[in-house]
Parts: structure tokens; C-alpha cells; sequence
């Protein structure tokens, strides 16, 4: 009996122990889901939440932008700045024709992903946080190749969001000299749809803008398919008359490739392809402002006419931009870069561009006297708006945090930071 029961106390002292034993494994369970909850938050927070204070670029006052997983999430207007009282906020710049940066040839034979990274990563230091990168009339399986490494670079992660497709400028153009510009001649033809479609396969559909020339046998039709596979289509080193390009904008034409430029010099003063485009109220143009592609009358005319709401600006700078001045071999070519623009040496003819979008901000407010709020439209908010890229292209409560932090001073501007989804992905300092 006495067995018995120091048997039974020794059962009921184990079964407590069991009992504490689970409850002190229950309590160490929660306690360690907490604090890995508590953890996991706080660097959630650290991660993906992040501010910048400057001044708004629409109004000039105070402002704290707020970040939340790479979008705007709160826009704090405030009545005094403590500091970056000088520093305007705006919504980082969009460039939709750029042949290159920084010696990275979009249509050269040498891209490769890493020279995209590179490119991409000289663009944020001048304010660009989205781009198309431009493919140019050259040989056809250089641009499917060239198309599909784009492709490649568009999902890489670092660089990807600033890429949100490309513009393919020929070979579907005029191969009329003048009309045709730097595009070599002998790469231009007649369109095809079966390579447009090829190309737009290697580039894993991205291409979204191309620029043709109306007044090429098949150019209506083929426009009429490209717009209805949702791709804009853009009139460009053409020498179209007032009905073709009425037929263009008919079959679904939007826009004008670098008006004024891409354009014989010596041109019909009533029948050119410069009016029929500027006077289409469907037309939005988009030009060259960097100081040299235009003149100061031409961008207030074309800036007059069309208005901040229908222009677009845009860099076109060759692959030559951002690098020191000098003469550089390209393809079959001699170029001579000079601070400002590349030139042919020896005829003195205009290469293409070699400065930045930001470049475009400084002078359209220079030659028309526009606003900020007007510049930043043109070079940000209508490209987006005409590409329906809405997560972009304003300061807005729930568009992306791609934001451009500058100051100006003498109609110059300086970059001092750069976002990209809500990101620092560049800073002066
Ligand atoms: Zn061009």
C-alpha cells in the first residue's frame, strides 16, 4: 500500500513536470514568434520607409515626401523648412529617345546588360529615372540582338524599373538625304510587318514607340497595325505631304519625332512636312531642346503653337553624351563630340545630341519663358501621360517615389539627388 502510494506521488509529481515543461515550451514559442515579429517590422520599416524634404517644384514651398514599398505615401506640406530650402522636388525626368550614354551604344555592336547597367546608372546622375532606350536604323540582326539583350537588362532588378520599354527609330524611313538624317541609307526600307514582328519578338514585346515615315509604300497600313497592337507610332525622317500625314494620324499616329530636325535644310515654305505636323491637333511633337537641334524661334513657335500640355521633350543624345570632348570613331564613322553637341568633322553638320534631358529643362524655360511646372511637364509628366505609365511622372499619393531633388541657379540645373521607387539611387554628396 505504502508502494502504492509513493508510486502514485511520483506519477503526479512527473505528470507536473510534463505539464510545466509544456507550458514553459508554449510561453518560449510566442515569445520567440513575437520578437521575430518585432524584428521583421522594424526592419520592414527601416527598409522600405524613407523621406526626402525640399521644396515642391509646383509651388515653391515646403515639402516632405514620404515612401512606403517604392511609392509616394504621404506628401507632407509644411509651413517652415528646416532645411533644403533651395532643393526643388520633381518628379524624376523621362526621356523616350536616347541612343546611348556615357559610350554605351544602344545600337552599337559591342551592348552587352552590364554596359545597360552602366548607362542607366550615368542617367540617374542627371535626373533620368526612366528611359527608352532607342534603337536606330542599322544592320536588321544587330537590332533583333541588340532588342533582345534590352530585354534582358528591362529584368534586372537593380535597373529594371527605369526601363519601361523601347523606341525602334527607322529602318522605316525616308532614305532621302536630309529626310534621313545620321541614319545610314542602306540600312532604310520599305516597312514589313513580319519584321516588325520579329524585332518586337526579340524584344520580348517591349517596344513601345517606333518612328516611321508616312510616305513609304505600305507605311498607312502597316501603321494602322502597329497602333492596334497597342505599340504609339511616331512620324520621323519623312518627307510626307499634308494627306499622308492626315492619313497617318487617321490610322492611329500620335506623335512627331524630333520635329524640325530629321528634315532636309532647303524645304517648300508652303509645303513641308513641318506644318501639316504642327498645326494636327492630334499630333503631340516631341523636340530636341538642347540648344542646338532648334533655335530659340522654332522652340517658342513649336512651343507656342502645340503648348506645355502637347510637347514633349526629349535628349536623342548619342552614346557619346557624358563623355569628354573629342573625336571618337563610331561604326563607319568619325565623329567629333564638342561640349555642347557631335558634329561631322569636316562638313560641320550635326551629328546628334550629346546632352542630357536635363539640359532640355534649362533651355525650354530660356527660350519660352515657361514655368518649372511647364518644363517638368514636358520632359516628365506628358511622356508618362502619353505612354500611360500612371504609376509615374507626378508628385501624387500612390505613384511611384521616382523623384529628382535639384537646385537652379542662373537657369542651370543641379542635380543633387535621385529616387527611383521610392530608392536613393543617387546623391551628390
Ligand atoms: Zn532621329
Amino acid at each position: 500500500m505504502i508502494l502504492l502510494c509513493k508510486y502514485l506521488v511520483n506519477l503526479s509529481e512527473y505528470l507536473l513536470f510534463l505539464k510545466l515543461n509544456q507550458i514553459i515550451m508554449k510561453i518560449a514559442l510566442i515569445s520567440t514568434f513575437l520578437i521575430t515579429l518585432l524584428i521583421q517590422t522594424t526592419s520592414n520599416q527601416m527598409n522600405s520607409r524613407e523621406s526626402v524634404s525640399g521644396v515642391h517644384y509646383l509651388d515653391g514651398k515646403p515639402v516632405t515626401l514620404e515612401f512606403n514599398d517604392g511609392n509616394i505615401s504621404e506628401i507632407i506640406r509644411t509651413k517652415e523648412l528646416v532645411k533644403n530650402s533651395s532643393w526643388f522636388l520633381a518628379p524624376g525626368l523621362i526621356d523616350v529617345q536616347i541612343n546611348g550614354y556615357m559610350g554605351v551604344d544602344f545600337s552599337g555592336p559591342n551592348l552587352t546588360v552590364e554596359a545597360v547597367k552602366k548607362a542607366t546608372k550615368a542617367l540617374w546622375r542627371v535626373g533620368v529615372t526612366s528611359y527608352f532606350p532607342t534603337i536606330i536604323t542599322s544592320d536588321f540582326s544587330l537590332m533583333k540582338k541588340n532588342f533582345a539583350i534590352l530585354a534582358k537588362a528591362m529584368e534586372d532588378k537593380e535597373i529594371g524599373n527605369s526601363i519601361p520599354g523601347f523606341h525602334l527609330e527607322g529602318p522605316y524611313i525616308s532614305p532621302i538625304d536630309g529626310y534621313r538624317g545620321a541614319h545610314l541609307e542602306k540600312y532604310t526600307r520599305e516597312p514589313s510587318w513580319k519584321e516588325f514582328l520579329e524585332l518586337q519578338n526579340a524584344a520580348k514585346n517591349n517596344i513601345i514607340l517606333i518612328t516611321v515615315a508616312p510616305e513609304l509604300d505600305g507605311a498607312i497600313p502597316f501603321i494602322k497595325k502597329i497602333v492596334d497592337s497597342g505599340v504609339m507610332v511616331s512620324l520621323g525622317h519623312h518627307n510626307g505631304s499634308a494627306s499622308q500625314i492626315k492619313d497617318a494620324v487617321n490610322a492611329g499616329a500620335r506623335m512627331a519625332t524630333h520635329l524640325g530636325n530629321g528634315c532636309a535644310n532647303m524645304i517648300n515654305r508652303h509645303n513641308n512636312p513641318i506644318w501639316p505636323q504642327l498645326s494636327e491637333d492630334l499630333i503631340t511633337p516631341s523636340l530636341i531642346a538642347d540648344g542646338f537641334h532648334l533655335n530659340r524661334e522654332e522652340i517658342r513657335t513649336f512651343y507656342k503653337t502645340k503648348g506645355a500640355d502637347n510637347t514633349i521633350l526629349v535628349s536623342d543624345a548619342l552614346d557619346l553624351a557624358g563623355l569628354p570632348p573629342g573625336e571618337y570613331i563610331r561604326g563607319e564613322r568619325k565623329l567629333l563630340l564638342t561640349p555642347n553637341v557631335v558634329k561631322f568633322p569636316g562638313i560641320n553638320a550635326l551629328a546628334g545630341a550629346a546632352s542630357p534631358i536635363s539640359k532640355c529643362v534649362e533651355v525650354v524655360m530660356d527660350f519660352t519663358n515657361c514655368s518649372l511646372e511647364d518644363a517638368i511637364k514636358m520632359t516628365s509628366s506628358n511622356p508618362a501621360k502619353m505612354f500611360s505609365l500612371n504609376d509615374r511622372g507626378l508628385i501624387k499619393k500612390g505613384r511611384r517615389g521616382d523623384i529628382v531633388m535639384f537646385t537652379m541657379s542662373d537657369n542651370k540645373i543641379n542635380i543633387k539627388k535621385t529616387f527611383v521607387a521610392g530608392k536613393e539611387v543617387y546623391s551628390l554628396d
